[in-house]
């Protein structure tokens, strides 16, 4: 068989990653900015300002990022599909020539807007978190400062300050609990989900490639996995339920055993079952 390039995203997944770190970086040099003993109004809402800016932007490298990986992703899923099938010799003539057909096309979009989607929770919780802990931290400066019963800022306890910039830089790193109830920190949930969907499009591209073409079945990828994935590696499977043979479906495969969250395993086309 032709080599086919594994999928390989560490970049992408980088670079969105990188995103994330900058900004909580950012945002974190605005929090411990933040002039407590000067516990006005303005003072805290001026750093929220500067924070919802920064996660503006972030949401917008987001966008920008999930615009160009998705359809990268399904566009090597559908070379990989394109090469299995023979259709084309090599992987990058293979390239040149991938058109989406519908079915890839509203993957992608799905794939864009569930990133957008996701990743926006965790902007948004940062966004909540930040903001509460600003507040809860103007508000405790305000009450050491009555319970002191001074007017000179000067006198509240050094420890006090410290506290509150700890629980202030604490909000940062509160993280996502996901649907299994684990809770990631936000720069690793950004890692895991996006790995994960990048993995998923690849291969769901190349399998509705394949059915388009007429292709119903498909080979599981082998690496030698170490994981509950290893007694999947090379089976093969149907693309479709009601696809003659005794192959399981795809899509009734446990998902706590292969192609579970940051899986790398993938499938490629093939007409003939019985050839595998
Ligand atoms: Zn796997």
């Amino acid at each position: 068989m032709n080599r086919i390039p594994e999928p390989v995203y560490e970049k992408d997944v980088a670079t969105l990653v990188r995103y994330f770190r900058r900004a909580m970086h950012d945002i974190e040099v605005e929090l411990m900015r933040m002039d407590l003993s000067d516990f006005r109004r303005a003072n805290a809402l001026a750093v929220q300002a500067q924070i919802r800016e920064i996660l503006k932007d972030l949401d917008a490298n987001i966008t920008a990022w999930a615009s160009t990986t998705f359809p990268k992703a399904a566009q090597e899923g559908v070379a990989r599909s394109i090469v299995s099938l023979g259709v084309a010799e090599t992987f990058s003539e293979a390239m040149k020539i991938v058109k989406f057909n519908e079915l890839n096309k509203s993957l992608i979009e799905l794939a864009i807007a569930d990133t957008q989607a996701d990743l926006l929770q965790v902007t948004q919780n940062i966004d909540r978190r930040t903001r509460n802990a600003i507040r809860q931290a103007m508000a405790d400066v305000m009450r050491e400062n009555m319970a002191q019963g001074v007017n000179g800022v000067r006198s509240i306890r050094r420890d006090f300050l410290a506290e509150a910039r700890r629980q202030l830089g604490d909000s940062l790193n509160t993280g996502i609990i996901d649907a299994s109830n684990r809770r990631w920190k936000p720069t690793d949930y950004a890692d895991m989900v996006t790995r994960t969907k990048l993995h998923t499009t690849y291969r769901e591209a190349a399998r509705n490639d394949a059915i388009d073409r007429g292709a119903l079945y498909g080979v599981i990828s082998s690496h030698g996995a170490t994981d509950a994935c290893r007694n999947w590696e090379g089976k093969v499977v149907k693309f479709v339920a009601d696809a003659p043979g005794h192959y399981p479906y795809i899509g009734d495969l446990p998902r706590r055993e292969i192609f579970h969250p940051r899986c790398r395993h993938h499938v490629s086309p093939i007409r003939r079952p019985d050839l595998a």
